[in-house]
């Protein structure tokens, strides 16, 4: 793994994903060794937040899309949002940050006889995003079953690439589960559990033969950890990456 290094990057573009979830494209005009899974940490200068001036962020883009460095976060529109999130939502294109990366041992297996199997939610989708793009260019060899809950199809993120994605990868499997179907106005015929025992269990072929990647705000990686703890996996057998910070 390589060590971080501290610099600064250049918005290229604003995206939005869904609703609530904006991604950040930075022009990367050094090389910058990262793997997939791996976050940075970015500080915007806002002294006066209460958190702390810098936040992490899981790398979304994977280190096969040369040039760019991207993050996807949570802007939420209610008053409770952070003064580091109001400024970094109001960056405009050309706007200069300081990071420092690459931290995390959030990785892909080594091991290609494993298969991955990524248990998600909303915004958690970012290191994983980063590790499914990266597998699809360079990994072909390894399995991945994605289940990803979203409370409307409105709010998946990147939902249209993960399709995309899943076309060309023929050993990428994602299943999304909705949970609140009736709250949003496109009729939805897939899945609508939560991610729960009996939706793993029913997805997994090989429970030893098998690595699990969780991710995303503490609530949700938490409840996701108690399913597979029940499903009697091994903990040498998880990763997990945690988004503290959220509530
Ligand atoms: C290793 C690591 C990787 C991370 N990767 C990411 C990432 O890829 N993307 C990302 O967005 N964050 C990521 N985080 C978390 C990130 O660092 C921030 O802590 C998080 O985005 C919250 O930021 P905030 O408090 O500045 O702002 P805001 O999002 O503005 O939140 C303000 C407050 O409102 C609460 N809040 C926000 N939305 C809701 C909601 N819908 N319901 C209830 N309460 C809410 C928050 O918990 C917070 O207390 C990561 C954290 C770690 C440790």
């Amino acid at each position: 793994l390589s060590s971080p290094v501290v610099l600064q990057v250049e918005l290229r573009e604003k995206r939005v994903e869904t609703p609530d979830v904006r991604s950040f494209i930075f022009a990367l005009d050094r090389d910058l060794s990262y793997s997939p899974g791996q976050y940075l940490v970015m500080d915007l200068g806002v002294a006066e937040d209460p958190k702390g001036r810098i936040r992490p962020f899981s790398i979304a883009s994977s280190p096969t899309e040369k040039g760019l460095l991207m993050i996807s976060t949570r802007v939420t529109s209610r008053l409770a949002s952070s003064l580091f999130k109001k400024r970094l939502n109001e960056l405009e294109p050309g706007s200069k940050v300081n990071i420092r990366a690459p931290f995390g041992r959030f990785l892909l297996p080594a091991d290609t006889s494993k298969g991955a199997v990524m248990l998600s939610g909303g915004i958690g989708i970012t290191p994983l995003r980063s590790m499914i793009k990266y597998a699809t260019d360079l990994r072909p060899d390894l399995g991945i079953t994605l289940l990803y809950s979203n409370r409307v199809p409105e709010d998946i993120p990147f939902r249209k690439e993960l399709t995309e994605l899943a076309e060309q990868n023929p050993r990428l499997k994602i299943i999304h589960t909705i949970t609140h179907p009736r709250d949003s106005r496109e009729r939805w015929t897939g899945l609508t559990s939560r991610i729960d025992e009996r939706l793993v269990k029913h997805h997994i072929t090989d429970v030893f033969n098998t690595i699990f990647y969780v991710s995303g705000p503490p609530g949700m990686v938490d409840s996701m950890l108690v399913i597979l703890k029940k499903m009697n996996v091994r903990s040498q057998s998880v990763m997990s990456e945690s988004f503290a910070g959220y509530e």
